[in-house]
This record gives structure tokens, C-alpha cells and sequence, in this order.
């Protein structure tokens, strides 16, 4: 079996030109220009690059964007007074704190700092609350991608098994809370999943593995689903970013898990565009939201 391949990439480019027809029709009815502010603290090169590709992302859909830049010595209070400003700004409809923040700022409180209604990462307690009871106000990024995906597959998740591996707060809890409910946004097809968690301290990981449907890898470790953990015909999903001899690996055995699944999505060309094109859809919701 030679895997399908999954085009993360087309997938994005499709996405964005629905959000750049929306935003059209949003200023041509008078509305504001959807505003994203982006803030980035101290020098790190790949928070730089992320950043700005957020920011070209933001122009190419007809949005704006305005970063805002501070030294690594910046306090923590410094930080909280600056997202104090940004929540009052009504010209900034989406706040994003790019991570990692330098090691001596209290980047929890930092998240925690950034109004619920333009926190379009969908990192703050209160919108996870509402995504655990089904009724989200932003999907959180990369879930949301790997969603958008599967649906534009036409995958149909019902009653599957979808093991996940990795139980961070960015990506595997809230895919998981996702796929967990009657109907999230997506119709019926894309929800209604039985889901697994799997983490470091998990037993057997393989013998976990072995029994999905659908696998997806949010572990940050290359290569680490071999082509044995992986069941004949599953679909399997490479959220991992490592560099690794300055490529860009997944956490899958991409050449030798394609000749077991079914379909899987690449590293780099996969997950990675999806993730900014849904932060650009929740920055245009904030927006109508804060502007009905
Ligand atoms: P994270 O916060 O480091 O979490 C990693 C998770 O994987 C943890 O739950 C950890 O378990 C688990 N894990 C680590 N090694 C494992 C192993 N050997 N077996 C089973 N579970 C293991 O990472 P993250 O932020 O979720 O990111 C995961 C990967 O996705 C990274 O490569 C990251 O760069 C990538 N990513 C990509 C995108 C995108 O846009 N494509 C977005 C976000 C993240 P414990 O909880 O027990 O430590």
C-alpha cells in the first residue's frame, strides 16, 4: 500500500482564499479591517521567522497585523501592562504571545493576561472551558487544522478509534475534546470519535498504536511512530515539527509508515499551513464578534 498524501499545503491555500473572500465582503459591508496583534519577546530566530510569516499570512487575506517587539529583559509586569493595553485597544481584534517567552518571565500569567475575547490562540481557561462543552468560541489552531483537513478528505470519524499521541495543552487535549463531541462546527461526520490519549508514561505504546483508525503524532520526538506501530489502511496525522540535521522532520517515519497507511499528511507541507490559516479565521471571528 502506497499512503495517499495528504496536502496540507493546498488545503491552507484553499482555506485562505474563503477567509480573503469573507474579509472582502466584511470591509465592502463597511466593517473594520480584521487586526491581529502579534507580540514578541527577546531574539529567538524561529519565534522570528513565525512572526512574520503570521504577519505576511495576515496581508495576504486582506488583514492587518502589527507586531509588537520587546527586549528578552522585559518584566513580567511590563509584559501584563502591554496586554492590559492591547485588550483595550478596539482596533486589535486578535492578541497572539508568541512562545517561548525568555525564561524569566511567568509566561502563564502572560497567557492568562490576554482578554478571552481576543484570544484567538484559544489558550485562555475560559475558552477551553466553553471547547470542553462543546461550545467553542475560537478552535484552538493546529486541532482545528488537523479537523479542517480530515473533513476536506472526507474522512468520516464516527465510531473510529483515534489515538493521539501527546497530550499537550496546544494540541493533543484539545484535539482530543474536539473529536469527542456530537458536532462541533464540522457536521456530525467529523465528531463522534472514541478517542485515546497516549503520553510519555503510557504502557506499550505500539500496542496502542496498533488499534487506530486515525493516529495522530504530537509528540515532538522525529521518527518516533515506526512503520509497526501503525495498523494496515489507518490514517495518520504528523503534527510534529523537529529539526533534525537542519531538516524539518515529523514525528512519523514518513517513507515507511506510507507503505502501511492509508493516507498521511507530510512534514513540512502538512499540518504546519493549516495552523496559520485557522489563526487567521479566528482573528476574523474576534473581529465580527467584536463588532456585531
Ligand atoms: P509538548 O508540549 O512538548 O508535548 C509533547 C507531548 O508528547 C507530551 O504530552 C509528552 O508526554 C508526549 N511525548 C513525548 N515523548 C513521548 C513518547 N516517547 N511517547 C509518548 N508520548 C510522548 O509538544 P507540543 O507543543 O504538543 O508539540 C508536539 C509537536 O508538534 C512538536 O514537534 C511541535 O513542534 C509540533 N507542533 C506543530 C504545530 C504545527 O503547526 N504543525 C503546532 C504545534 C506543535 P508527557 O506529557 O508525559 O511529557
Amino acid at each position: 500500500m502506497t499512503a495517499r498524501v495528504l496536502d496540507g499545503k493546498a488545503t491552507a491555500a484553499a482555506l485562505r482564499e474563503e477567509i480573503a473572500s469573507e474579509v472582502s465582503r466584511w470591509t465592502d459591508a463597511g466593517g473594520p479591517v480584521p487586526t491581529l496583534a502579534a507580540v514578541l519577546v527577546g531574539e529567538d530566530p524561529a519565534s522570528q521567522i513565525y512572526v512574520r510569516s503570521k504577519e505576511r499570512a495576515c496581508g495576504k487575506v486582506g488583514m492587518a497585523s502589527r507586531l509588537i517587539r520587546r527586549p528578552a529583559e522585559t518584566t513580567t509586569d511590563e509584559l501584563l501592562q502591554l496586554l492590559a493595553d492591547l485588550n483595550a485597544d478596539s482596533q486589535i481584534n486578535g492578541i497572539l504571545v508568541q512562545l517561548p517567552l525568555p525564561s524569566g518571565i511567568d509566561s502563564q500569567r502572560v497567557l492568562d493576561a490576554v482578554s478571552p475575547l481576543k484570544d484567538v490562540d484559544a489558550f485562555a481557561p475560559e475558552n477551553v472551558g466553553l471547547l470542553v462543552q462543546g461550545r467553542p468560541r475560537y478552535l484552538p489552531c493546529t486541532p482545528h487544522g488537523i479537523m479542517q483537513i480530515l473533513a476536506r478528505y472526507e474522512f468520516d470519524l464516527v465510531g473510529e478509534h483515534v489515538v493521539i499521541v501527546g497530550r499537550s495543552n496546544i494540541v493533543g487535549k484539545p484535539l482530543a475534546n474536539m473529536l469527542l463531541q456530537r458536532d462541533i462546527g464540522f457536521g456530525a461526520k467529523m465528531a463522534n470519535a472514541t478517542v485515546t490519549v497516549c503520553h510519555s508514561q503510557s504502557r506499550d505504546l505500539a500496542a496502542i498504536t496498533r488499534t487506530a483508525d486515525v493516529l495522530v503524532a504530537a509528540a515532538g520526538r522525529p521518527r518516533l511512530i515506526t512503520a509497526d506501530m501503525v495498523k494496515m489502511g489507518a490514517v495518520v496525522v504528523d503534527v510534529g515539527m523537529n529539526r533534525s540535521e537542519d531538516k524539518l522532520v515529523g514525528d512519523v517515519d514518513y517513507q515507511a509508515v506510507s507503505e502501511v497507511a492509508a493516507a498521511i499528511t507530510p512534514v513540512p507541507g502538512g499540518i504546519g499551513p493549516l495552523t496559520i490559516a485557522m489563526l487567521l479565521r479566528n482573528t476574523l471571528t474576534a473581529c465580527k464578534h467584536q463588532n456585531a
